[in-house]
């Protein structure tokens, strides 16, 4: 999506990785946490995520993807962006039910390299294991086991949903259902961003 906006995609989720890949001090700082289903400590990712950042050139926008989890990261990009003179961000909620989550993550195969997300039924890669994009083989993420899982719920309940309130607040929340294909889930958020941000004024 972001790529058809014309955006940058950050998502930190990508970024922890790689990190851990490079076997750098910061990825082997933030394996632990990856690996049970807890977030990593929020001065880690909120270091990576500024510096990032400030990689990117100021006119073009972004998309985080997985950022902020917790409270003290979405102050914390309040802030940032403030400091910038951008405009305050907007947060999209994608609803699914825990059984639907389940289900996607059970198929999901990652691209290690490029990062590409393929599912074995709604978005099968060419051939069964290899990514489509670079030829790279494709995995399945450690903390996508069906143990991990019920602590990564458990960490969101507990540090992440306040967040949505935080957006709540500011009139900067936007909710939509992540149920059905791609192309309709990625459809909806679209225009609920245009209403969000154009509003009944509008109409
Ligand atoms: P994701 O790829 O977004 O599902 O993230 C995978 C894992 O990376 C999470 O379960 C966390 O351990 C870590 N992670 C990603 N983004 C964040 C974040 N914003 N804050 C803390 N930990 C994060």
């Amino acid at each position: 999506m972001a790529s058809c906006l014309g955006l940058y995609h950050l998502s930190t989720g990508d970024l922890l990785r790689d990190e851990v890949r490079s076997g750098s001090e910061l990825g082997a700082a933030a394996r632990q946490y990856m690996d049970s289903g807890r977030l990593v400590p929020d001065e880690v990712v909120l270091g990576a995520v500024r510096q990032r950042l400030g990689t990117f050139s100021a006119n073009r926008g972004f998309i985080l993807d997985g950022f902020p989890r917790t409270l003290p990261q979405a102050i914390a990009l309040e802030q940032a962006v403030e400091e910038a003179g951008l405009c305050l961000p907007k947060a999209v909620v994608i609803e699914v039910s825990e059984e639907t989550l389940l289900g996607r993550l059970s198929g999901r195969l990652t691209c290690p390299q490029c990062h590409a997300i393929y599912h074995l039924q709604a978005k099968p890669p060419r051939d069964e294991r290899i990514c489509d994009n670079c030829g790279t083989e494709l995995i399945r993420r450690p903390d996508e086991d069906a143990r991990v899982l019920g602590e990564r719920l458990r960490v969101y309940a507990g540090e992440t949903e306040p967040v949505r309130s935080f957006y709540r607040k500011r009139g900067a929340l936007v909710e939509v259902s992540g149920d059905g294909r791609i192309e309709e889930v990625s459809e909806r958020i679209l225009s609920a961003l245009r209403l969000h941000s154009h509003g009944p004024l509008e109409e």
